[in-house]
């Protein structure tokens, strides 16, 4: 057993249930928690994250400390960096994994670099319940249906025998390994915008315990039904604690376990736990879905091209109040409510029939919640091109939704403030008020807010034409 060890962290920012950096305290004198800062995976692709990750490294460097562990983060590429490692520096390497192919690829390469340079490494589970490959149908065929998949996950992952739960050990003294490390500081993005961030979220280990918390305590009962009205905090808002690995899953899975009286709230939320592990198994079995569409037949789909109104969704500025709240929230607050993405990507997606890749990567750079599998997941299961999907000819209609989900339009005038004086009648189809009220409000539409982009009928029925053309192919 070598001396030294480094732990190298990715999604796992965490001191507990960490269980890489748990077995290296036990097993070394000295440990070293390295971040690899690679700009390549988030210049103008992730700038909301870049600012979740600087915070986030900059408290775990914190609760490090008290274990004598040192956080060390060097700007590179992870192979680089990797293959500089020599059997002299008499270490072992450390991680958790990450159910993405390209990562898994890139673990393969960084395997044989060390074992090219006889460097030893050990790695364990990631975040996840089950690992994609402990899963298939009967057949061995991967599943693409979410009942049947999450009904066999579930089952499987409680006959499993729970793995034991090491904890970290305090190192006796602190030591440096690298040399040209960088700060936290030095990767936040290079636009302020992300400053305001810091009124809705601070990313900790902490913080995430206290999101669980709050889901036990006043959220699961009634989740099944308040996780649908934005205007309610009712979901548990654990998404970027997940991504970024400050909770692991299994502790979030164990604690609802606890509950005494298991509800319909809790059977809900166990089961969107249940799309995260779907999504994960979607992109490792069929990870030509990260570069286009699931559904071979929707290659032909005739998208349009039209960047000004791609823009005027980015700006939530479509003259739809529920899609422009949803827009406007994630662009303040690098979060957005569900019910509300799935209402804003239908608008792209049918309303205006803008490829879904353009959204996705848009919800890329600014959600800090961020998860490539649930991401392209989603998108595409509105699109309808995805696995399981919502059939495409299923479209929202943006103002039924606001009437139907943010019906006090609580929400919308939060995020749409020019429409707090417009009666809840009008609400979503503001250019509905006459005339002389919209002069009596002082909100003239068509100038002090949109007149709609597109009507939502006419917008509809072109949508169910260029769905229809694909049977033609
Ligand atoms: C177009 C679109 C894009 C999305 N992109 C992402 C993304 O990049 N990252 C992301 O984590 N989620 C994504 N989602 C799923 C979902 O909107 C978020 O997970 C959820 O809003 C996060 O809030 P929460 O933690 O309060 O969720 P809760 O309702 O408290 O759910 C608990 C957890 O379950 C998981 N989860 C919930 N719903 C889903 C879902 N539909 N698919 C996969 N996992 C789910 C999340 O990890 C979430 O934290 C997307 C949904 C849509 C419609």
């Amino acid at each position: 057993m070598t001396k030294k060890a480094i732990v190298w962290i990715r999604e796992d920012i965490r001191i507990e249930k960490n269980e890489a950096l748990a077995f290296a305290s036990q097993n070394h004198e000295t440990v070293t928690v390295l971040y690899i800062y690679n700009p390549k995976l988030f210049d103008k692709k992730r700038e909301a994250q870049k600012w979740w990750l600087s915070k986030s490294l900059e408290n775990f460097k914190t609760d490090l400390d008290r274990f004598n562990i040192s956080l060390e983060i060097l700007s590179d590429d992870e192979i680089k960096v990797f293959s500089n490692i020599k059997k002299k520096d008499d270490v072992t390497i450390y991680w958790n994994k990450v159910y993405e192919p390209d990562v898994i690829s890139n673990g393969k390469k960084i395997r044989d670099t060390f074992i090219k340079n006889e460097i030893s490494y050990k790695y364990f589970k990631g975040n996840i319940l089950l690992e994609f490959q402990e899963l298939t149908k009967d057949d061995g065929t991967p599943y693409k249906v979410f009942t049947p998949f999450w009904k066999k996950t579930e089952q499987t992952y409680l006959d499993k025998i729970p793995s034991k739960i090491l904890k970290i050990k305090k190192k006796q003294k602190k030591t440096i390994f690298f040399k040209k490390t960088i700060s936290p500081k030095d990767f936040l993005p290079k636009n302020d915008w992300f400053k305001k961030f810091d009124k809705y979220w601070t990313p900790s280990e902490n913080e995430a315990k206290k999101y669980l918390q709050s889901l036990i305590k006043n959220k699961i009962k009634d989740y099944s039904e308040n996780r649908d009205i934005p205007s309610v905090e009712g979901t548990s808002k654990l998404s970027p604690f997940l991504k970024f690995g400050q909770i692991h899953v299994e502790t979030i899975w164990n604690e609802c376990q606890e509950i005494k009286s298991k509800g319909m709230g809790y059977r809900k939320y166990i089961n969107e736990l249940g799309w995260r592990e779907f999504s994960h198994s979607l992109i490792n079995y069929f990870p030509q879905m990260l570069k286009g569409n699931l559904r071979k037949d929707f290659d032909n789909f005739p998208w349009v091209t039209n960047n000004k109104f791609l823009e005027r969704w980015k700006k939530g500025m479509t003259g739809y109040p529920i899609v422009d709240a949803g827009m406007r929230e994630l662009y303040e607050t690098g979060w957005m409510h569900n019910r509300v993405r799935m209402i804003v990507a239908s608008f792209l997606v049918k309303h205006l029939r803008i490829h879904w890749m353009e959204g996705e990567k848009h919800f890329k750079n600014c959600l800090v919640d961020y998860n490539k599998a649930s991401n392209v997941a989603q998108w595409q299961w509105v699109a309808g091109c995805g696995a399981d999907a919502a059939p495409y000819f299923r479209i929202f209609n943006p103002i039924l939704q606001g009437e139907k989900f943010d019906k006090e339009g609580t929400y919308t005038k939060k995020w749409v403030p020019e429409l707090k004086n417009m009666p809840n009648k009008f609400l979503y189809k503001p250019w509905e008020l006459e005339n002389k009220y919209q002069e009596q409000i002082k909100v003239i539409i068509g100038k002090d807010y949109p007149s709609p982009m597109v009507i939502h009928e006419e917008a509809r029925t072109a949508a169910l034409a260029a769905f229809q053309s694909l049977k033609k192919n």
